[in-house]
């Protein structure tokens, strides 16, 4: 068969655009598919085409297997990528599809449906002579048979749905009291969530790491892997960052879990891109978790070091095309290293944050030159734009941004950079928790356990303090927080700026001598108090001011006997403040990074996962600033406030009702996440100001307690 010459991409946001760039890349034309709420988006004006399928909420739009055959046949498109999510792991997709005469870029129906089901493809992987978790295969049918097979693997073990996927329908149980609790419920949830009460029980892994095989395979018979991927920093299950190679597997791990991926995929015939994961212990010992039949989110890690595109390569074998190489024809190259970065707020428990994208400045897409001399390459997956909108329907990523170098310590490096240059305002973000991620010493040393987040994060995310045990002296410029020299240098800066107007206004009435002058270089001295939490220091800044001093310009920088000259190309008013600093200290130059903005008086400064407000004024004023009396925080214990833009879903008191601490008494959706909101204390409710239906913003009040 030839390749096509049109496909459509059945899905959105940035795994679209993905999909697009590559379809390009190979001459075949583009069909996107759009909700109501995707009109203006990225995926939209990057295809050839564009079809509308129908209302914003996914089952009225992107789920809609009939409305998406319907938009082939009209544009003519002859294939179909489904992405991820959505319908690529959709049986029935891939028969209306084939029904249709249209070839669905993937992997055949049985391999689907098998693979979708945890019970089944655990049964096939150990027939397979695939290593699998110690438990149980089959349904289990009640408590009782649910506490028998737990007393026989011992516990901890995990309960799973086996419909279940995305991070859901999984609980662990530490005891059998535990399993004695957790059954009912577990049925329950999955019957809710995913349609289907099958719960099955198998051994809890204590301190695992998630590694997965990428396989790829043709209509001829031929499958290779394309070695591992680490994907142990998850959050809920669900990952955050991912690597490739694992810096934990050793030649003969990677052999041994390759032959056994590529012996499961034959076992189902597979053909096209898909993954086999595994669990691995700490001996090294690896069970298997469940197949992808489709795309996974972290593939680029695995094109990096392969050097292969594989949305080209599923296109191919979709057309009837060979794979390119054998197994031993695959080569690892480098270190590759993948950030998801997501619309949510780290400092608010990962609450989803939606709205529009202010200011959206991804790093530039390029081959870099690191600080060490060496080389990397920065590639950013991204299906937003300025001003577009991240809306509650879908998924919260923004994008994703990944790193390839020659050793794991610079793709490291290369991705602090590009996190530290990544400008996204409007919405709540991730990066200073990706940022704080990789410059953990544990994560830099290969540390890696699913529970990484958990463990090095027990009370959650706090930005205003350092997510990591920073090197102080690295980290300071004389004695100064490093984080206060952006503050320091933007400040004098737009005093400086705000003098040189002063100047100019005044200049029409100056001599002809004075105008002589005034445009020459001349040093000026300042002093300022910096303020950053409950620490006050006194610095003198010197600026050897220069005709254009606003766009790339040195002050120096004098405190505790120490100096610093700071030199960069910062304006008023940008986001990213870049600078190189020469200390006495050091010898030569650091180029340091950060993002910075003002807000009212005060500067936010984010850098290294750190973001701190820091006030920079004149000693005097300081001197007054500290006798101020301290405004007290209102006290906001007698509301319930939205801890996210959602909707009222459900209501679970009444006006006059006494509540104790613990108690349901909302749910607000958001994203596709119920958010069970409680009582904090026992109080009595005096007015409900919303009903059920209403569209909460942020912080409004939804119960108000006597
Ligand atoms: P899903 O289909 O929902 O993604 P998976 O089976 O892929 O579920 O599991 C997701 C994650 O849950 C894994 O990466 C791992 O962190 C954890 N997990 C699953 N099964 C076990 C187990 N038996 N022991 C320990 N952790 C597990």
């Amino acid at each position: 068969m030839p390749l096509f010459s049109k496909i459509l991409i059945a899905n959105r946001g940035e795994i679209a655009c993905r999909v697009i760039k590559t379809a390009k890349k190979m001459g075949i034309s583009t069909v996107a598919v759009y909700s109501d709420a995707d009109s203006n988006s990225l995926h939209v004006a990057m295809a050839d085409e564009a079809i509308h399928i129908g209302a914003a909420a996914s089952s009225e739009s992107y789920l809609k297997i009939d409305t998406i055959v319907e938009a082939c046949k009209q544009s003519g498109a002859q294939a179909v990528h489904p992405g991820f999510g959505f319908l690529s792991e959709n049986a029935s997709f891939a028969t209306a599809l084939e029904k249709a005469g249209i070839v669905f870029i993937g992997p055949g129906k049985r391999a689907i449906e098998v693979m979708g089901d945890k019970i089944e493809s655990k049964k096939l992987a150990e027939s397979s002579g695939v290593n699998t978790v110690p438990g149980h295969t089959e349904a289990l049918d009640d408590t009782d048979r649910a506490l028998e097979i737990a007393t026989q693997i011992g516990c901890p073990v995990m309960l799973k749905a086996s419909a279940g996927g995305g991070g859901k329908g999984m609980r662990i149980a530490w005891s059998l009291d535990e399993v004695k609790d957790g059954f009912t419920s577990a049925q329950n949830e999955a019957r809710s969530a995913f349609g289907d009460d099958r719960v099955f029980v198998e051994k809890y892994i204590e301190r695992p790491r998630h590694i997965e095989i990428q396989v790829l395979a043709d209509q001829h018979g031929n499958c290779i892997a394309l070695g591992e991927r680490e994907c142990s920093i998850q959050r809920r299950h669900q990952k955050v960052l991912e690597e490739a190679p694992s810096p934990f597997i050793d030649a003969s791990t990677r052999e041994a879990m390759q032959e056994q991926a590529v012996a499961l995929a034959n076992s189902v015939d597979y053909c096209s891109a898909g993954t086999v994961e595994f669990i691995v212990d700490s001996q090294r010992n690896f069970y298997f978790l469940e197949m992808n039949t489709r795309l996974q989110v972290e593939h680029p890690v695995t094109e990096f070091v392969t050097g292969l595109d594989l949305v080209e390569q599923m296109i191919r074998i979709a057309a009837g095309e060979k794979l390119p190489m054998q197994q031993s024809d695959v080569e690892l190259q480098g270190w590759s290293l993948e950030a998801r970065v997501y619309a949510e707020d780290p400092d608010r428990n990962f609450m989803p944050s939606i709205g529009r994208l202010s200011h959206y400045l991804p790093p530039e897409e390029a081959t870099i030159t690191l600080p060490s001399g060496d080389q990397a390459t920065v590639r950013v997956d991204t299906g937003v734009f300025e001003g577009g909108e991240i809306s509650m329907y879908y998924d919260p990523m923004i994008a994703k941004l990944v790193t390839h170098a020659k050793t794991r310590e610079n793709a490291i490096a290369a991705m602090s950079d590009a996190l530290e240059r990544y400008v996204v305002r409007g919405v709540s973000h991730n990066i200073p928790f990706l940022s704080a991620l990789v410059a953990h010493p544990s994560f830099k040393s290969g540390e890696l356990t699913t529970g990484f987040i958990d463990e090095h994060y027990p009370e959650g995310f706090d930005s205003s303090k350092l997510g990591t045990a920073q090197d102080a002296e690295s980290e300071s410029v004389c004695g100064l927080a490093l984080i206060t020299v952006p503050a320091l240098f933007a400040e004098h800066k737009d005093r400086t700026r705000a003098g040189g107007i002063d100047n100019q206004l005044r200049r029409s009435s100056v001599t002809a001598a004075e105008a002589g002058a005034y445009g020459k270089q001349y040093e000026h001295v300042s002093t300022y108090a910096v303020l950053l939490g409950d620490t006050t220091q006194t610095v003198e800044v010197t600026d050897r001011h220069q005709p254009d001093a606003i766009t790339g310009s040195s002050i120096t920088v004098r405190c505790n006997g120490k100096s610093a000259k700071i030199t960069s190309s910062w304006v008023p008013g940008q986001p990213l403040f870049i600078a190189e600093l020469e200390s006495d200290a050091s010898n030569g130059q650091d180029v340091f990074s950060a993002q910075i903005s003002r807000h009212g008086n005060n500067w936010s400064v984010s850098h290294g996962g750190q973001v701190s407000t820091i006030s920079i004024m004149s000693p005097e004023t300081a001197q007054l600033q500290a006798r101020m009396p301290v405004k007290q925080a209102a006290d906001l214990s007698r509301f319930l406030l939205s801890p996210m833009p959602g909707l009222l879903l459900k209501l679970s008191v009444v006006e006059g009702e006494t509540v104790k601490a613990g108690q349901e008494l909302a749910v607000v959706e958001a994203m596709k996440m119920e958010n069970v909101l409680v009582a904090m204390q026992d109080g009595v409710v005096k007015n409900i100001p919303e009903t059920v239906g209403a569209s909460l913003s942020v912080d409004q009040v939804i119960i108000e307690f006597e």
